[in-house]
């Protein structure tokens, strides 16, 4: 994944750098409780990525997309968001971030008082925005998401899709430069699903708005997905396309995420024995290797960072010795 598009309007081939939507340096995040829920993370998103967060409960996804919006404070590193300083910024300058951020949430958390009009028009109502730009924007966030003939009801009279899809509506009515969801479908049947991605794809495509999702559910990866990260004990342990996370992932986590997928000729589904590690003691190697059949020593002896490999980022010190898909 480049930072270097070509960005000259007269079509010219020189190339400039294009600033990151997201871009996390060596980030961790401890709670008071003493539970650490990133160990130094680090993460690129580009402007229009539809970029996915996986991995098992704990990993730190939440923690992460909290860090984005200044919900979760770093202990350390760095986050910049939309051109925002996030780990630097004071609270007066967070309403003008989360202008740039819009968040959809697995529950929705819609006013239940308010119309679907009401709820999308409120988060630009009160930045002070004039009335003909909110209708004008409401409409269009409405539009995009099919609720315009649904627009005066209130969150009791619509299906959980419906909700979801207000749910979106009210985040994108500022025109933000990034679209965080945080397991948008979990609540939803699997037909519905599918409705809410493609809705999420569309406002990327329209609008090029960058996606960050966090997901379960790796089956819906593969329709949508620009990259993918992997996120394991609180660090990202293998990065790259989807095409190339399905077809040659790196990491043994990913490997074992991948096969326990549903796929044909298989009844049976082999989860992967274990469980994560206590994040009140975070280990001091590769938070994987007590589960991992592949480790050795040194695994356990300090904590990988991110390496290039291939076209993928991985974390996995044994990634060269266990290279699948026949690459020399
Ligand atoms: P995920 O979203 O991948 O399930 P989280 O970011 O929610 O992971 O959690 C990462 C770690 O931080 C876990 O060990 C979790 O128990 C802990 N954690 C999350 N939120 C809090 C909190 N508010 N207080 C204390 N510990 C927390």
């Amino acid at each position: 994944m480049s930072n270097l598009e070509p960005m000259n309007t007269d079509g010219s081939a020189e190339l400039l750098a294009v600033e990151p939507v997201v871009a996390l340096r060596g980030v961790r995040v401890q709670y008071p409780s003493g539970h650490t829920a990133l160990a130094g993370v680090s993460l690129t998103i580009n402007p229009g990525e539809f970029a996915f967060l996986v991995g098992p409960s704990g990993a730190g996804k939440s923690s992460l997309i909290g860090l984005l919006v200044r919900d979760v404070i770093p202990l350390s590193g760095e986050v910049h968001v939309a051109g925002h300083a996030v780990h630097t910024l004071q609270p007066s300058e967070v309403p003008y971030l989360r202008r740039r951020v819009g968040v959809v949430f697995q529950d929705f958390r819609l006013l239940q008082r308010r119309t679907v009009r009401e709820n999308t028009a409120f988060a630009l109502e009160v930045t002070g925005a004039p009335r003909e730009e909110v209708d004008a924007a409401v409409e269009r966030a409405l539009r995009i998401v099919g609720l315009t003939a649904l627009a005066e009801r209130y969150p009791d009279a619509l299906s959980g899709g419906e909700q979801q899809r207000a749910a979106i509506a009210r985040a994108i009515v500022g025109n933000p430069e990034l679209l965080i969801a945080d397991e948008p479908t979990t609540a939803l049947d699997v037909t519905v699903q599918a409705q809410i991605l493609e809705v999420i794809q569309k406002v990327q495509q329209t609008f090029s708005t960058a996606v960050v999702l966090i997901t379960h559910d790796l089956g819906v990866i593969a329709r949508v997905a620009d990259s993918v990260n992997v996120m394991y004990a609180g660090r990202n342990v293998e990065s790259g396309s989807v095409q190339s996370i399905f077809d040659h992932p790196s990491h043994p986590y990913t490997r074992g995420l991948l096969s326990s997928l549903p796929h044909e000729g298989v009844e049976r589904l082999q989860p992967i024995a274990g469980f994560p590690p206590n994040m009140l003691a975070p280990p001091s190697g590769c938070g994987f290797a007590p589960r991992c059949q592949f480790a050795v020593d040194a695994c356990n002896a300090e904590l990988p960072s991110l390496q290039p490999f291939d076209d993928l980022l991985t974390s996995c010190i044994r990634a060269v010795d266990l290279r699948i898909g026949g690459r020399s």
